[in-house]
């Protein structure tokens, strides 16, 4: 199979991280499932292997890796957990603000220790009464002798109730996003509240929940960039992320469709194997092109960021194409499976459930929609 130009270094990332999730990872999906356990231990054997938080720079001792290196181990975890494959990326959704800062101070402080343990992050910017809408956030930082006071509720922060630190973003000015200042917040730091864990439909040991900072004080030193440059931190963070995620849903559609197609075979009726008759071939061989579509677009997102091209557009097109399409291939999975599919017997029940959270995470598909509008526009 070709391997659309991929170096043989990134091959071998693929292949050590598609090897470690089938051994790993698919054996404990259904346990962390009904579990909803996190998976501290496999992020301790993932991050072992040097496939945990590799996005730290190589400044500061890490492997500093790319966003197409990325979507290579999104999709292999995802082909694992999807559940798994957000705990361990959400790890560089909390980084990749902390690196684009450009902080060194705090490069070395809290980034180069995930180098050495395996260290979880929060991306905190979500709040109860804004998600799609981030410039109009509540939060706020105030401005205190030598740092700020943070005051405020973030809500749906995933990895929060085993994260070391949190990026936070909030309002230490106008109203906006040109308000918006990025702070590295400790989880120790006093007056900070975790909520319970949330209760959901899929990706169950993912650990998301809210976080409330009530008078948390904060040394002027972890703010990231000047204050109202908070925006463009949490916003550029995405750029490199969304292609991740499209990756995401990639692994797991093509878990769904291995299982679809395992089942089809194996499963007959009206004399012969379901699989011979057109209306169960025509789903996995639209199942087959809408899965390799959206790996093409994934790695082409994750390339032209790491060719250092503007790619907001192609972000935002692999991150709606792959997550509307793993919708569609994990409930096609089901229909392939028939009365079995419905079963937690099975595990295609668990993978649609799983994938559902793609087209609503990392901004959803309405937003998705806007952004590549309004690049089209611009063009
Ligand atoms: C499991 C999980 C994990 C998450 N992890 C994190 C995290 O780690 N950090 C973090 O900060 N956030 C996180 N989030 C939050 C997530 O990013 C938001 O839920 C998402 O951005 C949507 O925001 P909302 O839920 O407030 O919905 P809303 O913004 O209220 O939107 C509700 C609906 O209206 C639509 N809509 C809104 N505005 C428009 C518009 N202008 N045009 C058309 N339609 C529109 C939306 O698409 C959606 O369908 C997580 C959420 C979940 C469920």
């Amino acid at each position: 199979m070709s391997n659309f130009g991929l170096s043989q270094d990134k091959q071998e990332l693929f292949q050590l991280a598609k090897e470690f999730s089938e051994r790993e990872v698919w054996p404990k999906a259904r346990y962390l499932d009904e579990t909803s356990e996190f998976p501290t231990e496999l992020l301790g054997k993932a991050h072992q292997l040097g496939l945990l938080n590799s996005f730290v720079p190589v400044e500061v001792g890490g492997l500093g890796l790319g966003t197409l290196d990325h979507c290579l181990l999104s999709e292999a975890f995802s082909m694992g957990s999807a559940g798994f494959s957000t705990a361990a990326i959400a790890n560089e959704l909390a980084g990749i603000p902390v690196v684009l800062s450009e902080n060194r101070e705090m490069w070395k402080k809290y980034l180069a220790p995930m180098v050495d343990g395996a260290i979880m992050a929060s991306y905190c910017v979500t709040e109860p009464g804004a998600g799609s809408d981030v410039a109009n956030i509540k939060t706020t930082a105030k401005k205190e002798k030598d740092g700020y006071v943070i005051q405020g509720s973030k809500m749906w922060i995933t990895n929060a109730g085993h994260a070391s630190w949190f990026f936070v973003l909030a309002r230490t000015g106008e109203a906006g996003p040109k308000g918006l200042t990025g702070f590295i917040v400790p989880a120790d730091a006093p007056g900070i509240q975790l909520g319970k864990k949330e209760k959901t439909m899929g990706q169950r040991c993912s650990d998301t929940r809210g976080v409330t900072f009530d008078n948390v004080f904060i040394p002027a030193n972890h703010r990231l960039g000047d204050e109202g440059k908070g925006f463009k931190l949490a916003m550029g963070a995405f750029d490199k992320t969304r292609p991740a995620v499209a990756s995401g849903a990639v692994g797991l559609a093509q878990r769904a469709f291995q299982c679809a197609v395992e089942y089809a075979t194996q499963r007959s009726a009206f004399g012969k194997p379901i699989v011979e008759n057109q209306g169960i071939s025509f789903m996995l061989a639209d199942m087959a092109k809408d899965i390799e579509a959206s790996r093409i677009l994934s790695w082409k997102a994750g390339s032209e960021s790491d060719e250092g091209h503007p790619n907001v557009y192609f972000a935002s097109i692999a991150k709606l194409m792959a997550s509307e399409m793993v919708m569609k291939v994990t409930t096609d999975a089901v229909q392939v499976y028939g009365g079995y599919g419905y079963s937690q017997e099975y595990p295609v029940e668990m993978l649609m459930r799983d994938a559902k959270i793609f087209q609503i995470y990392e901004g959803t598909s309405q937003i998705q929609r806007m952004i590549i509008a309004r690049e089209i526009l611009k063009k």
